[in-house]
């Protein structure tokens, strides 16, 4: 028997067809994980290998994501990840401020049914989204806050992309750091 929050990610999943449909040519790629996650990663939105696979983080920035993920020790399959946006934009540009609000209420409708204890903003599109305000990354990465979103409140720790790992050695050392914060953050949460 499915529980009732694994029921309301079908529907939605179902329902978020709309947001490919944004592209003339985009596959959707809804978020993967438990319903019963506590903690749900969000991404901007899918690259070209996600796209491909249907599935988020899954290309090259996902690899850079499972590494960090196991040195914060959380396994991928106990968290829930998703995207601001879940269709590729063309030629991986940024997704437009219609795109974003066109998927607002899926993300909206993941966070309400997982109901999370903790969230973290990879990026800034992601950061902006859930704070509800601009943020720049260089200032803000490794801050945890008390956020409140789609009637939800939980902990939102912001860091950087994954993919901004792949460009910059100083940025890949800073997200290997913030995820170690992650993971105390994380035994704090727990105990
Ligand atoms: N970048 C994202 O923001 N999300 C993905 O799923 C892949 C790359």
């Amino acid at each position: 028997m499915k529980n009732e929050a694994e029921k309301i990610l079908l529907r939605l999943k179902s329902e978020a067809d709309k947001c490919k449909r944004l592209y003339e040519s985009a596959n959707l790629v809804f978020g993967v994980g438990p319903a019963t996650a506590k903690v749900i990663l969000v991404g901007e939105a899918p690259g070209y290998q996600e796209d491909k696979q249907g599935v988020p983080f899954v290309g090259a920035a996902g690899k850079n994501l499972n590494e960090l993920l196991e040195a914060a020790g959380l396994r991928r399959g106990d968290v829930y990840i998703t995207n601001v946006v879940k269709a590729r934009p063309p030629g991986n540009r940024d997704p437009t401020d219609e795109e974003i609000e066109a998927c607002r209420p899926f993300l909206e409708g993941e966070i309400s049914a997982i109901k999370p204890k903790l969230v973290v903003a990879l990026g800034r599109i992601a950061a902006r989204e859930l704070s509800g305000t601009p943020v720049t990354m260089s200032k803000k990465h490794g801050s945890l806050l008390d956020c409140g979103y789609a009637g939800v409140n939980f902990k939102l720790f912001m860091t950087y992309h994954p993919a901004a790992a792949m460009y910059s050695g100083r940025m890949k050392l800073e997200l290997k750091n913030d995820f170690t914060k992650l993971s105390k953050i994380l035994r704090t949460l727990a105990g």
